[in-house]
């Protein structure tokens, strides 16, 4: 993701409160008050500028929905689509995923969206992969039981290894695709970095991983 510095993002996001939550520590267990109605919550992990989770919080509002992500400067569009869509059952947060147990605690989120995370390919970044065991340690501290990651990505080093860490982990592999917009997969919505990706000819690759507790 390019970053360019936007010095007037911060107080954008402030000046929203009803969009982007702002003390989310104080919500810690009780998710439900900052939405509508009470119903199963998603989040959305690195969500960039919000399309994909803007997309499945209008088609799907039996479901609540968080974006993530740790840039001001890139939530602020997230935030732009909101506000254009004033959807009740999503909320953006814009903190650090490694501190997620900060604001989610057990049984908070039903499922863990991650599409197109960084690869972070050299060896020595591993564990700033969002698929790394200590994410998946966090993810399971915060999912109800029996709760789901599902991962697409355009990368196929970060695919395999993702495949492999979430093995190693334990984690059931429900569904794996190597070619996803061939697979037949209907109501897919796109993120911008699939959209950009897939419009050059890139193979989307997808899979969905259930914690066996
Ligand atoms: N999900 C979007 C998409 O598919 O178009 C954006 C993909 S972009 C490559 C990855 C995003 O994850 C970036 O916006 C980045 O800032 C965010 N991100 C990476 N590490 C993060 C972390 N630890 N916490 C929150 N967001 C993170």
């Amino acid at each position: 993701m390019r970053l360019r510095h936007k010095p007037w993002a911060k107080e954008k996001l402030e000046q929203h409160p009803q969009y982007v939550v702002a003390e989310p520590e104080n919500l810690k267990g009780k998710w439900h008050e900052a939405f509508e109605k009470d119903q199963p919550l998603h989040i959305e992990v690195g969500t960039g500028k919000g399309q994909f989770v803007t997309g499945m919080a209008k088609a799907n509002p039996d479901i609540n929905y968080i974006g993530i992500e740790l840039y001001d400067s890139v939530i602020v569009a997230a935030l732009d689509r909101l506000i254009e869509a004033d959807l009740p059952n999503l909320k953006l947060l814009n903190v650090n995923a490694a501190e997620l147990d900060k604001y989610f605690t057990k049984n908070d989120v039903d499922r863990i969206y991650l599409n197109f995370s960084d690869p972070w390919p050299k060896t020595r970044h591993e564990k700033r992969r969002l698929t790394y065991k200590d994410f998946l340690k966090l993810y399971e501290n915060i999912l109800v039981d029996g709760g789901e990651i599902h991962f697409k990505t355009d990368n196929q080093g970060l695919f395999e290894y993702s495949l492999m860490s979430f093995s190693a982990y334990g984690l059931l592999l429900k569904y794996v695709s190597l070619d996803f917009h061939k697979s037949g997969y209907e109501g897919n919505i796109m993120t911008e970095y699939e959209q950009k990706f897939s419009e050059r000819g890139q193979r989307i690759y997808r899979c969905e991983v259930k914690y066996q507790n």
